[in-house]
């Protein structure tokens, strides 16, 4: 048997906190009881969002924390055309439709049934545009984002979902895809947050033709208060705890890690 390799993949769109150190660190555990390996991989396609200080700290942070990996790090920034390709792919394939609705055109047609994040399922009306007049609306510079065609029907939970924005860098779904398989991932752990979006990268490792690794949903930390960690919520940052004198070993014990 292939030796397992684990990943911790954080976005640098904010300051890691507890909630981040508790993936990575049970990452590394799992890692290192089943023998294998644990590589850290930077998710900053979205432009919008992540900012290289933010990458810069995150790793900082890591290396403060003595997690070990083994690099490389792969970052993805530097690897678009990997995940335009596997876009093209499924374009080429069928799998995907580029949509041209603003957020009230989709609203407007949009099915009676909500997505796990709570949004109404798209109606699809782009969904059968001819293929010829929607690259003609693409190098006409029309916006758009990609849509993972489903079955068209209520049934799945996220409908005909949104995987891709090329213009702001929103390529979550692909590139996590596409990178686990690259990097031979044999186990995913991470938060209980990503558990429902699972059956769209499984949907897109089976049009890729790409493995499916093992995946489990951890717990999510939460604060004295019993509020969830996060960085919109601007949570207490790891970098916060160093200055107030916090030692690694003490986030370690606190987690369950000591
Ligand atoms: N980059 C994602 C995040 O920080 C995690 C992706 C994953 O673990 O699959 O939320």
């Amino acid at each position: 048997m292939s030796q397992p390799v684990f990943r911790f993949a954080p976005s640098p769109n904010g300051q890691l906190h507890l909630g981040h150190a508790y993936s990575a660190l049970l990452n590394e555990k799992l890692a290192s009881e089943a023998g294998g390996r644990l590589l850290l991989r930077i998710e900053d396609t979205d432009i919008s969002r992540c900012r290289p200080e933010f990458t810069r700290a995150n790793l900082q942070d890591l290396q403060w924390l003595g997690l070990s990996w083994q690099d490389p790090v792969r970052i993805q920034s530097q690897h678009f055309p990997v995940y335009e390709k596997a876009l093209q792919t499924l374009w080429d394939t069928g799998y995907v439709y580029p949509c041209f609705c603003s957020r009230k055109e989709a609203s407007r047609d949009a099915l009676e049934t909500s997505d796990p994040d709570g949004q109404l399922q798209y109606g699809g009306t782009c969904r059968d545009l001819p293929k010829q007049e929607a690259e003609h609306r693409i190098q006409n510079g029309e916006q758009h984002g990609w849509r993972l065609k489903t079955d068209g029907s209520p049934a799945h939970p996220w409908g005909d979902v949104i995987i891709a924005k090329p213009k702001t860098g929103s390529w979550y779904h692909i590139a996590v895809t596409v990178d686990d398989a690259l990097q031979e991932i044999t186990h995913v752990v991470r938060g209980q947050d990503l558990e429902a979006a699972t059956c769209i990268h499984q949907l897109l490792q089976a049009h890729l033709k790409l493995p499916t690794p093992h995946y489990h949903h951890h717990k999510l930390i939460a604060d004295d208060a019993g509020q969830k960690l996060s960085k919109s919520l601007k949570s207490k940052s790891l970098a916060t705890l160093r200055d107030e004198g916090v030692t690694p070993q003490s986030i370690r014990e606190t987690l369950g890690f000591g």
